[in-house]
C-alpha cells in the first residue's frame, strides 16, 4: 500500500508550529508496511488543497489529511476535500448524535458548521475533541491538534496495511564516505536496502521483508565496520 500524507496549516508554513503530525503518521504507517510516498504542507486555502488531494487521490492507495477541521474562518479542509469529490459540504447527523451522546453537546450549542461533512463520507468521531473527522473514498481527514489526531488515527489505523519490513541499525564510527563499497558489498550479498544516516556517528538502517536475511545482512556489516561506542 503506498500512501501520501497532507498537512495543511499556515502556522506549519510560517514555522510557528513543528510538523510533528507528518512524523508520527509517517513512522505509523512505516511499521504497518504501508509506503509513504509523499508529504506535502498546503497553506489553509482550499484550490490548493483540493487540487493536491486530488491528485494524490488518484496517485496513492490511501491520502491522509490533517489540520484545518475546526468551524472557524480559517479552516477549509473540509470545503476543499469536498470540492475535490465535486461534494457539497452538509450537516452530518451521525457527528451531531455522537457529540449528543459522548460529547454532552447538543446540536444547537455547537458552533455553526461543526458538523458539517462532505456529502456521502464516513463520519469518524474525535475522541479527544469535538470537530469531526471524515473518511472519502480513499480519503482520511484528521484534526491538526495532535493529540486529536492520533487518537482518530488509531479508530482507523487497520485500514492500513503492507507488507511488514524487518530493519536493523548498525552504528559505526567510520565517515560515511570510507563506507560505500561495504554498503554495495552487503546489498549484493543479502537481499536489503541500505540507508545512511550521518550525524555524530554514522547510523546504517538495514531494511527487508526477511527478518533472519535482516539479521545476517547486519551480523555481516558489524564484523566489517568499526562500531560506534557511546561514550
Ligand atoms: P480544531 O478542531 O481544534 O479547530 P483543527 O483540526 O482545525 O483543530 P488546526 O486549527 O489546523 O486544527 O490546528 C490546531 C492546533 O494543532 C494548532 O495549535 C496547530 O499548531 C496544531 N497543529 C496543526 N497541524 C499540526 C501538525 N501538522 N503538527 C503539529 N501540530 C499541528
Ligand atoms: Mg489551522
Amino acid at each position: 500500500m503506498q500512501a501520501a500524507v497532507v498537512t495543511v496549516g499556515d502556522e506549519l508554513l510560517a514555522g510557528d508550529t513543528q510538523n510533528t503530525n507528518a512524523t508520527w503518521l509517517c513512522k505509523q504507517l512505516t511499521e504497518r508496511g504501508v509506503t509513504v510516498e509523499r508529504v506535502t504542507t498546503l497553506p489553509d486555502r482550499i484550490g490548493d488543497i483540493a487540487r493536491v488531494v486530488n491528485e494524490y487521490h488518484a496517485e496513492y492507495d490511501a491520502v491522509i489529511v490533517t489540520g484545518g477541521l475546526g468551524p472557524t474562518h480559517d479552516d477549509v479542509t473540509m470545503d476543499a476535500v469536498a470540492a475535490a469529490f465535486g461534494r457539497s459540504l452538509e450537516r452530518n447527523e451521525e457527528a451531531e448524535v455522537w457529540l449528543e451522546t459522548n460529547g454532552g453537546y447538543s446540536a444547537k450549542d455547537l458552533v455553526d458548521g461543526t458538523t458539517d461533512l462532505p456529502a456521502g463520507a464516513r463520519m469518524l468521531p474525535n475522541d479527544e475533541g469535538v470537530a469531526p473527522g471524515a473518511v472519502l473514498g480513499s480519503v482520511y481527514v484528521l484534526p491538526g491538534v495532535p493529540r486529536e489526531m492520533k487518537a482518530m488515527f488509531d479508530r482507523v489505523a487497520d485500514e492500513f496495511t503492507g507488507e511488514q519490513t524487518h530493519v536493523r541499525f548498525v552504528h559505526t564510527s567510520e565517515p560515511e564516505s570510507s563506507l560505500i563499497e561495504r554498503f554495495q558489498a552487503v546489498q549484493s550479498t543479502f537481499d536489503v536496502t541500505v540507508g545512511s544516516y550521518p550525524g555524530d556517528h554514522v547510523r546504517i538502517k538495514l531494511a527487508g521483508g526477511d527478518e533472519d536475511t535482516v539479521e545476517s545482512a547486519a551480523a555481516w556489516l558489524e564484523e566489517r565496520v568499526d562500531i560506534f561506542e557511546e561514550a
